[in-house]
């Protein structure tokens, strides 16, 4: 038989690697507008037409290309930016693999006019299909246009099978955004048919975000940074009450390259856990910046993919970074997590083998349906002490050798049937508990009140003082920011609607506050001139009570122009949890004390008041011995 096997042709060969690179017009805006940044460009002009499918064009101001550079730019595995396979793996590039431009030139009709700096004429070069048309010298200024014209057009299947023109526009602007955010000191314009899509100055990256997005996107970031000596993470995440139903803007960016990453995806939408709904996505720009030797883009074609040496404290560190700054900005309740020392010790902390980036994530979650459950209005926050948070177990470690104590308590039983009535007792001045219970012989059980003000309960090393109010108003500011942030709590129907009478003012400040107030339970059927008509109270307070509390918070509010509507949620919380709280004076029996304290410890930040008081403080037993000395 004769000899059958052989080499393909370049062009051949070129179409066939070009079906890997480019899938569709935004491929091409991909590579184009990388390559502008590569060379350095401070300013990138993306010319569109037709949806890309007639013409691509990339103008750039960058370091240009010499006359045998621009030829050999088409070649295949041509690139001056790696030399060898090593250099793979201390990548500061977009480029490398040097097939982009070749494989463009296999399947449309390209047009190259660069110039660098030095030289004093430029280079014209025409290549359609792989082949070389012409090359002439042409004068042009310093950087590279390139132009990319009737894409697939020597492969019909190919044309056939692009989209409609709003799709592949729709994918063109997605490439677009990637890299212009990436690159916020570069300016960007963007042209579709001759009208302008996107006129994009230098910036920095928050104005990127805004300029790219509409001006109502500023008030929506959260900044987020962190720096550690294994990865620096900077950028914003969108605050919980913009999240999507449809995953809206969700970028992540390793040394300043977009990448997908489900992994670190998961990690960002657990730290919104419990603050945005089940269905609801949360958006984010990140900016992830790791040593380029501790990487690996090299495993997918288009770049989008990246695999990371030490995945699991990546995942760690960015879920506890962006918990952090949605509780600095008060829009979750802080130190959920414990930094971790082991970030600042790379090594030590790889071997711990981290235990934090556990991907379970309870997909039921709902912080109310835990709450019918137990029928328990008046302290939501019970959990479940074995599936805390770990701060929880390390206070739980506290009461080793106490635990029938807290693991049998209950919340109060007997007394009420209402959570709402539950707080008259609470708000009453009637003395009805007395110093020691009777009944805290039977089962070991010795917390105490001191004053009607204090809740005293041993420690394994010696006894903890609880301060009732302050601890009531964090498990209450803790529980209301939820509700406010999550708009989902729960209102009691009044049977009659309750008429209150304000000054025009406060029921003018009232319905500037009306839709936050309205997330916490409370439903107004009325509010008008001097007149507010309620219908539906949040489920914790008492009906006679909300006189006294929407005048405390019309004070509050008063004495403390509220601005970002952040803070204005904040500020609510903590004044209503002001006034909600048990008071000081007020006696409490054993169950209520217990359940005091377990509402405090399955807190998020249980140790300080929503106003930044101390909520409790230990002696040790060590230090009453000295006393005894
Ligand atoms: P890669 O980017 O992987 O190196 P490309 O095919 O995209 O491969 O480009 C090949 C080479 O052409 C690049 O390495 C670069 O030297 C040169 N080049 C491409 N585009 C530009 C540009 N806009 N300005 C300057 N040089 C460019
Ligand atoms: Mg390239």
């Amino acid at each position: 038989m004769a000899d059958i096997i052989q080499l393909l042709p370049d062009h051949v060969a070129n179409q066939i690697a070009a079906g890997e690179v480019v899938q569709r017009p935004a491929s091409v805006v991909k590579e184009l507008l990388e390559n502008a940044i590569d060379a350095k460009a401070t300013s990138i002009t993306l010319i569109i037409k037709d949806a890309g499918k007639t013409l691509v064009q990339v103008t750039d101001n960058g370091m240009g290309m010499s006359v045998t550079d621009a030829r050999l730019s088409f070649e295949r595995h041509a690139t001056s930016k790696i030399k060898s396979a090593e250099d793979l793996f201390n990548l500061h590039t977009k480029g490398f693999r040097g097939e982009a431009l070749a494989s463009i030139a296999a399947i449309a009709h390209v047009e190259l006019k660069t110039k660098t700096e030095d030289s004093e004429i430029g280079t014209h070069l025409t290549i359609e299909g792989s082949k070389v048309i012409s090359q002439d010298p042409a004068v042009v200024s310093k950087g590279t246009t390139i132009s990319v014209k009737n894409l697939f057009y020597n492969i019909p299947a190919r044309r056939n099978f692009l989209k409609s023109n709003p799709v592949e526009t729709r994918h063109i602007i997605d490439e677009f955004h990637r890299v212009a955010l990436a690159h916020p000191n570069v300016a960007f314009q963007m042209l579709h048919n001759g009208g302008d899509v996107f006129n994009l100055p230098a910036s920095n990256s928050r104005q990127r975000i805004v300029n790219i997005f509409g001006s109502k996107t500023n008030e929506k970031l959260v900044p987020v940074h962190e720096e550690t000596e294994i990865l620096k993470v900077e950028g914003f995440v969108l605050k919980p009450e913009f999240g999507k139903k449809s995953r809206g803007e969700q970028f992540f960016f390793v040394n300043d390259r977009f990448i997908k990453s489900p992994y670190l995806h998961h990690a960002v939408a657990s730290a919104f856990e419990g603050l945005v709904k089940n269905d609801i996505h949360p958006g984010y720009f990140l900016f992830l910046e790791v040593d380029t030797h501790s990487i690996d883009i090299n495993i997918h074609p288009t770049k989008t993919e990246i695999k990371f040496d030490d995945e699991h404290s990546i995942y760690a560190m960015l879920r506890a970074t962006v918990k952090h700054s949605l509780g600095q900005f008060n829009i979750a309740p802080v130190l959920d997590f414990e930094r971790d020392k082991g970030f600042d010790m790379p090594y030590d902390y790889s071997k711990k083998q981290p235990t934090a980036p556990s991907i379970d994530v309870d997909r039921d979650f709902n912080p109310f349906k835990e709450r019918a459950k137990q029928g328990n209005i008046n302290f939501p926050f019970k959990r479940d002490p074995s599936s805390g948070s770990g701060l929880t177990q390390s206070w739980e470690s506290l009461y080793v050798g106490l635990k029938d104590d807290f693991d049998s308590a209950q919340p109060p039983r007997g007394r009420s049937s209402s959570g709402a009535e539950m707080e008259m007792e609470f708000e009453s001045e009637e003395v009805t508990g007395s110093l020691f219970e009777n009944n805290e012989a039977e089962t070991g059980q010795i917390t105490f009140q001191l004053q009607n003000k204090y809740i005293v309960s041993p420690l394994k090393s010696g006894m903890m003082i609880i301060h009732q109010n302050l601890a009531h108003q964090r498990i209450l500011y803790e529980e209301l920011l939820k509700n406010i942030t999550v708009k989902e709590a729960v209102s009691q129907q009044l049977l009659f609607p309750l008429q209150l009478h304000f000054s025009k003012p406060d029921v003018e400040i009232i319905e500037k506050i009306r839709e936050q107030l309205e997330h916490t339970g409370f439903v107004f059927s009325a509010l008008k001139d001097e007149t507010i008509e309620i219908s539906g109270i949040p489920v914790m307070i008492l009906e006679s009570h909300v006189v006294n509390l929407l005048s405390q918070l019309v004070h509050d509010i008063k004495e403390e122009v509220p601005d970002s509507g952040f803070s204005q949620n904040d500020k609510l919380a903590k004044s209503m949890a002001a006034s909600m709280a048990i008071k000081t004076g007020v006696s409490l029996n054993r169950e209520e004390r217990e359940h005091l304290i377990n509402q405090l410890f399955a807190c998020k930040e249980p140790s300080v008041s929503p106003t930044n008081k101390l909520v409790f403080t230990t002696i040790d037993a060590s230090d009453l011995d000295k006393k005894f000395m």
